[in-house]
């Protein structure tokens, strides 16, 4: 403030345009879609996924994030769904695998379940497979937790190929003749 102002006057001038800057300010700093929302109460955001093992026959719906949180629980259900089927080894399988899923099935907009054909591979069935199949790598990310190759009824492998490639959230491997995809969350790459 001046304090060479003597008349007040100018004072309160002063003050008014200051309050009307730190509103407008205000204003500006809070995004018009954060306005909006905090006015409309939305309902909590969940992620869900729901999985089937074609080997298993196992189903799981899971609410794997809530609240912004991924839970515990759920994430150990689905874990068990796609656990090695021949060692039956359940492992830990990377959350980013669970949104890349999430987002996959949104871009499809489907509410079918996904088809697990592999999901997590113990390097004892990992080796077994590659010997098998040129198309198994001998270090996959599916031992680590962080691949799955999937299907979805009524789904083109070319149409979940390309949904998964333009969400460049890792790689993205299609095998029409197989009839699956395969997701992971290492490099952006495809083949
Ligand atoms: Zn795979």
């Amino acid at each position: 403030m001046d304090n060479n102002n003597d008349t007040g006057l100018g004072k309160v001038v002063r003050r008014r345009e200051l309050f009307a800057f730190a509103a407008a300010a205000a204003t500006l700093m809070v995004p018009k879609w954060a306005q909006a929302a905090a006015q409309v109460r939305k309902p909590r955001p969940e992620r869900v996924l729901s999985l089937y093992n074609l080997h298993t026959g196992e189903s799981v719906k899971a609410t794997y994030w809530a609240d912004g949180k991924y839970l515990g629980s759920e994430m150990r259900s689905i874990w068990r769904v796609m656990r090695d089927h021949r060692t039956d080894e359940t492992h830990p399988i990377d959350p980013d695998v669970f949104d890349l899923l999430f987002a996959l099935q949104r871009k499809l907009r489907t509410s079918q379940p996904f088809q697990i054909v592999s999901g997590y591979r113990s390097p004892v069935t990992n080796a077994m497979l590659a010997e098998q199949s040129d198309g198994v790598a001998n270090h996959s990310l599916h031992m680590v937790g962080k691949a799955v190759d999937v299907r979805i009824q009524g789904q083109a492998v070319r149409t979940i190929g390309r949904a998964a490639l333009q969400l460049k959230q890792g790689g993205v491997g299609m095998y029409p003749r197989s009839n699956f995809v395969h997701v992971d969350v290492g490099p952006v790459r495809r083949w």
